[in-house]
């Protein structure tokens, strides 16, 4: 079996139960593993078994729902998505062009139906067809033909969408807002018709301008909410265009320009001052200073020579560079985050289930409640006088009225717009959620368990102090350490290997055998067939069995080695022979970032591999108190602490921050695993949200960014329920007219919206 996952961009969905009608027609194809469809941002993600099943045939199911279907490519997007954006401008064009016919046609209809001007306007009419000595009835029908003239285009071809989103529904055996719009309007046309044919209602103005103006508000209420649904999402624009579209690029000994869409792995490109940089790549000429700061949050420009990597969309200074291309399309830097904010935004958190429940017996509900409003005011005239034409007439609208007034659309709207924008606005900030339970749950986090090395802490630690035994010199216990280092790829390792490279110590390839890393306790290998490693008193202890000599316990706890990881270079055979400290800052943002997390009322927790000495230190400079410190921790324990510190009841939830491949198991137990981007790929994977700038203070704003998108999606509820609420008595009871009830409506989508817009401007 092969699993494929595609995106598809999907057209022409216009509420909530179109992507949950996709969602659940392709979900039970055969071979179809998940499908999750995003109505806010127009697209889905399907995951399906390429032998049973292909993409091809999910297209198909899309189309043959009624909606337009393509999959959205992996490589050359900023063409497809320029592409798809100029559809979607001919889209808003055709429907700002049939709102405006819609809009004109039913003023005319207003004009004539409700207001003296009408009967002078069509008396010529009926003079020409009746004669001058024409009937008040025979006035009445010309008034009504020229009105069902008017109303047709609007019915028939602006609301054909309608029609065709209801036709899509019931084929497959459901109902969506198109269908409470297609039976209301039709209810109101129909009965208009029946007015101006019937003889028994032969001199009574017929209510086109109801189906009339219930379109045209519903087309309006459409326009803006497509509108504000595009400013949603424009977060993953703004990351695109940071992407330099031309680069320059060394093709045949010539430097010519080319779509940087077109590079390929390998090529060179020049990067002129100011210029920004096109690929992902390294440095093989010039050298010039980068400013990083949209991936890294880093203000200060990095200086970049031979050698050095580069990437993409950042910004070169006052050199000229040569850069070789590493990674480009898809498997860009660039092109992972948006994808990771793309992946954010179409994440459906939990309390979008319990909407997609609502909104799916909501239509054939409201559809009753017509039915049973219509009876209802039937009876009631039946009650008192019996029933004429005006009766029958209000049991009608006030059905309709409270059809149209209920429509799903506010509904549906609540969480997806709330999520893409909350999460866009994080990743303004460099901050990607990437599942929207996270999201969700976020918010409700009152434990934070920070890891040490790296999330804490700068990660680049110093050697700050060598010690050794009467069998080694200073230049050897640098050289079995490094030669040891040369395998790992721990922020430990590289300290060494600085160090050693700093005082010129020789390290002949090939000295070591039989690498092997042990998490957390450091490195082994044999040297001429000996058994000998290089790390924390574990390892001294599997080794030799034996604990710490004494001048090793007596370096680590004076001086510099108080505040530092002092490793010991050890051989199986004889015991310790050096020890090596070396000493890592705290990160700027440690300390305030743990005060703010404090003030939220969270408790901070520190969680190492490193020794007491070395973490109490960290502790008391970031200000986590030191009862919260857990030091000397195996990378498969920290998982078990974890979950130690989680809360059954699930109300307190724990989050981890961490940034290595030994943090993976304990991000994945939390109720939150949070990674800094600066990690390891496995931690990155892992985490739900990713810290882009590594700066410990985005915690806390990780955290009021998911309280302040809760607190929208709930806002939202509210408007969107409360207001159906409120009005749907208010339709029922024949105090809000059908076309009344379709502006409010259209209002209610459109508040709702707006009110997710708002929180791109919300403190976090
Ligand atoms: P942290 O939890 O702080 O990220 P780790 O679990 O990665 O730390 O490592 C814990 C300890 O194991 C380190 O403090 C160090 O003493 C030892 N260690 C791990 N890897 C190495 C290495 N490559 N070289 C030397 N010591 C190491
Ligand atoms: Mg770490």
């Amino acid at each position: 079996m092969s699993q494929k996952t595609e995106r598809i961009a999907i057209e022409g969905m216009h509420c909530a139960n179109c992507s949950a009608l996709i969602q659940k027609m392709v979900g039970r194809m055969e071979g179809v593993q998940e499908c999750s469809v995003n109505f806010a941002a127009n697209n889905g993600t399907v995951t399906y078994d390429s032998d049973a099943t292909s993409i091809s045939q999910v297209i198909q199911t899309i189309v043959d729902l009624g909606y337009g279907a393509t999959v959205i490519p992996k490589e050359n997007r900023a063409a497809f998505d320029q592409e798809r954006r100029a559809k979607e401008a001919a889209q808003h064009k055709h429907d700002l062009r049939l709102f405006v016919m819609s809009l004109a046609l039913t003023c005319v209809i207003m004009i004539v139906s409700m207001t003296p001007l009408g009967m002078n306007l069509t008396m010529p009419l009926a003079t020409a067809v009746y004669g001058a000595d024409h009937t008040h009835e025979q006035m009445m029908l010309v008034m009504n033909v020229v009105c069902l003239v008017l109303t047709i285009p609007i019915q028939f071809v602006a609301g054909l969408r309608f029609y065709r989103g209801a036709w899509g529904a019931l084929k497959a055996r459901a109902a969506n807002m198109d269908t409470l719009v297609a039976v209301g309007t039709t209810i109101a046309f129909a009965y208009s018709l029946y007015v101006t044919l019937s003889p028994t209602t032969a001199g009574t103005m017929a209510p086109f301008e109801t189906s009339a103006m219930l379109i045209t508000f519903v087309q309006l209420g459409k326009m803006l909410e497509a509108r504000a649904k595009g400013r949603a999402g424009e977060a993953v624009e703004e990351l695109m265009s940071l992407a330099p579209k031309i680069a320059h690029v060394h093709r045949a000994g010539e430097v010519v320009d080319l779509p940087a869409d077109d590079l390929r792995v390998g090529d060179v490109v020049d990067v002129r001052p100011g210029e920004k940089i096109p690929v992902d790549g390294v440095v093989v000429q010039g050298s010039s200073s980068v400013d990083e700061s949209m991936l890294t949050g880093e203000p200060m420009p990095q200086e970049k020579s031979t050698g050095d990597e580069v990437t993409g969309a950042t910004i070169n200074g006052n050199g000229t560079l040569g850069v070789r291309a590493t990674r480009v399309g898809a498997e860009s830097t660039l092109s992972r985050i948006v994808e990771m904010v793309e992946q954010a935004q179409g994440s459906r958190p939990q309390i979008q289930q319990l909407a997609d429940r609502i909104a799916a017996v909501f239509v054939p509900a409201i559809l009753t409640l017509g039915l049973v409003t219509f009876v209802g005011w039937i009876l009631y005239a039946a009650g008192n006088g019996g029933i004429d034409g005006a009766s029958f007439e209000r049991a009608l609208m006030a059905g309709v009225s409270v059809i149209v007034v209920a429509c799903p659309c506010a509904l549906g709207l609540a969480t997806p717009t709330a999520v893409m924008v909350g999460t866009g606005r994080g990743a303004e900030q460099g901050i990607l959620i990437k599942d929207g339970d996270a999201l969700q749950e976020a918010g409700k986090i009152r434990r934070v368990v920070f890891d040490k090395t790296g999330t804490l802490t700068q990660g680049m630690p110093m050697v700050v102090g060598v010690a050794y035994g009467d069998e080694a010199s200073e230049e050897d216990v640098i050289r079995f350490a490094a030669a040891l280092e040369k395998g790992s790829e721990h922020p430990l390792a590289r300290a060494i290997l600085m160090y050693a490279s700093e005082h010129d110590v020789e390290v002949p390839a090939g000295m070591v055998t039989d690498f092997e890393a042990k998490a957390g306790k450091g490195v082994v290998g044999r040297v001429d067939g000996e058994l000998f490693g290089f790390g924390n008193e574990r390892l001294v202890r599997d080794l030799t069995g034996a604990g710490l000599p004494a001048w090793c316990t007596e370096f680590a706890s004076e001086g510099m080695g108080a505040h530092a990881t002092t490793m010991y270079l050890v051989f199986a055979s004889f015991g310790v022979a050096g020890a090596i400290a070396a000493a890592d800052q705290a990160k700027q943002s440690a300390a305030e970032g743990v005060r703010q997390l404090r003030e939220m009322g969270c408790e901070v927790y520190l969680l190492t591999g490193d020794a007491k000495g070395s973490a109490r230190h960290v502790a008391r400079q970031v200000g986590v108190e030191e009862t919260n410190v857990m030091a000397e921790v195996l990378p498969g324990q920290k998982a078990e602490r974890v979950a130690e510190l989680i809360d059954v009841e699930h109300e307190r939830l724990v989050a981890m921050v961490g940034d290595g491949i030994n943090d993976t198991p304990a991000l994945a137990t939390a109720d939150v695993g949070i990674a800094m981007s600066a990690g390891s790929d496995a931690a990155l994977e892992v985490g739900q949200i990713v810290l882009m700038h590594d700066d410990v203070r985005d915690v806390a704003k990780a955290i009021a960014l998911s309280k302040a998108t809760m607190r929208k999606i709930h806002q939202n509820f509210a408007w969107a329920l409360g207001y159906n609420l409120l009005l749907v008595p208010l339709a029922a009871f024949g105090i809000l007219p059908p076309e009344l009830s379709s502006a409010c409506m259209a209002l209610s989508s459109v508040s709702v919206v707006t009110n997710s817009l708002l929180l791109r401007r919300a403190k976090i």
